[in-house]
């Protein structure tokens, strides 16, 4: 097996017995994203001197016979909207192209505190707006399973890094399923928290009552790891929460009852992916678990809509900053001040952020507020029951991540809305703020499809362990 194929038990144990050295493993990587990069482009910058230097100090703690901890000396990598100190943060936009992040993000902060190696930062869609990574401003990244297809997005550089072994786990952002998708269609673990999980300090913000930081991992004891180390309660964002780490009893199959929601089979899957998933439910059937059929009505034909009137808003207020000013790119000749700002943003900002952007201030204005707005936070308020109603009833939930398996690139990207849809499965829990994971449970050809699982807030444990029962026995 080589180094860069490792988990991240596999390399802890390996650095402990000193089979390899830090700056080995490290050095593997390195290697390897020279080498494969090339084509998948996975990565928008490579941060080797930091890597290299973080792997030593670790060599350093282990030859004084030293303790490490669990992610020393684990090379990872990092979505370029997580901010990482001294090191180029683009959000994948022009608009941030040499903006150098002045802090590290909390999540960041705790990995460092580890002793993780951190190799780079990972392509995406502008700021987060997308399915596929094709609306990066710089460049597509390509699917290591086949190149003529897109791994994902908007995390699909963190999704396509883990998966071409680039980097031994990474981070990603999940407004609506940019964790997930990308997980799915590269055929690696994806972990979206619970809203409040992780601190979203020193994230850059896409939608804020949406966004959550989460993992991408070769396995679901991976994520476990990775999560436990990056969630928890932060003083510098109000929403996180104090998480108990300790007590989660890992779950019975036979006392589980899994929720299948009908409208997640409607129309428009394909159906090799419908297959896919119903056998993996009928694993779980067999192993002793109850299936029971639900209703989610507003979570398949309200959440997108919702989603897309309610992220553009906040979208249209966060990126309201980007002024040429106070931050990022900025106009070379402008005749007054508003002309700087019209000419600085409509330079900077590719066509997506300024879609989205005159949508949202759209929705957002005088007259408009209540139609719009308003009346998307209601139906937010009954997608929030409909789960509340459908957990009286059932443990989790397992749904398709998305209606395809990885697309051809170009294919939708003419066609906004056709992209759009990609993310019917995953908006709602978004809204709802439920945790969720994409497993891979099958492959059509060579592409893969994840399995999602949707639990109750803050029962992350929960969906890990049911997660890795299906793991372990395939
Ligand atoms: N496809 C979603 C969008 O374009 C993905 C958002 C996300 O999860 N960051 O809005």
């Amino acid at each position: 097996m080589e180094l860069t194929e490792l988990t991240i038990s596999q390399a802890h144990e390996g650095l402990k017995k000193k089979k390899f050295s830090a700056l080995e493993l490290c050095r593997a990587y390195l290697d390897k994203i020279e080498k494969e990069d090339k084509e998948i482009r996975a990565f928008l910058t490579v941060t080797k001197n930091l890597a290299l230097s973080q792997a030593k100090k670790v060599d350093e703690m282990i030859a004084a016979g030293r303790e490490i901890y669990f992610l020393a000396g684990i090379p990872m990598a990092a979505k370029d909207l997580i901010l990482v100190q001294d090191v180029r943060c683009t959000a994948g936009s022009k608009i941030l192209e040499n903006y150098m992040a002045p802090y590290d993000a909390t999540c960041i902060k705790r990995l460092k505190e580890q002793g993780a190696v951190i190799l780079g930062k990972t392509n995406m869609d502008e700021f987060a707006m997308g399915s596929s990574t094709e609306r990066s401003g710089f460049f597509p990244t390509r699917n290591p399973h086949d190149l003529t297809r897109v791994p994902g997005g908007s995390s699909g550089g963190s999704a396509a890094g883990v998966a071409a072994n680039m980097c031994c786990y990474a981070l990603g952002s999940d407004t609506c399923g940019s964790i997930r998708q990308p997980a799915s269609f590269c055929g690696v673990v994806g972990l979206k928290p619970t809203y409040g999980a992780v601190s979203r300090y020193g994230l850059i913000a896409m939608a804020c009552s949406l966004d959550q930081i989460g993992t991408f991992t070769k396995t679901v004891e991976d994520a476990r790891i990775v999560f436990n180390i990056i969630s928890g309660k932060d003083d510098l964002d109000s929403t996180s929460i104090k998480i108990d780490k300790i007590k989660h009893p890992k779950p019975k199959i036979g006392n589980i009852t899994i929720g299948v929601p009908k409208e997640y089979f409607a129309e428009g899957i394909d159906s090799r992916v419908e297959e896919i998933i119903k056998s993996a439910i009928k694993k779980y059937e067999s192993w002793g678990a109850k299936i029971k059929e639900i209703s989610l009505p507003y979570s398949t034909d309200y959440a997108l809509a919702a989603y897309y009137i309610l992220m553009p808003s906040e979208v249209s207020a966060n990126l309201a900053r980007y002024d040429g000013i106070k931050y990022g790119h900025f106009t070379k000749k402008a005749k007054d001040l508003i002309d700087f700002y019209l000419k600085s943003r409509r330079e900077g900002f590719g066509e997506e952020p300024r879609r989205r952007i005159m949508l949202g201030t759209y929705a957002l204005s005088a007259g408009y507020y209540d139609a719009y707005y308003l009346r998307c936070q209601k139906i937010r308020t009954l997608i929030k029951r409909d789960f509340d109603r459908a957990f009286k009833e059932v443990d989790i939930l397992m749904t398709p991540v998305a209606p395809t398996p990885a697309f051809k690139l170009g294919e939708k990207l003419i066609d906004p809305l056709s992209m759009y849809l990609a993310d019917i499965y995953m908006g709602a829990v978004n809204l709802a703020g439920l945790p969720a994971i994409s497993l891979p449970v099958g492959k059509i050809g060579n592409l893969p499809v994840g399995l999602q699982i949707i639990g109750q807030a803050f029962k992350e444990h929960e969906i890990l362990s049911i997660a890795q029962i299906f793991e372990k026995a395939c």
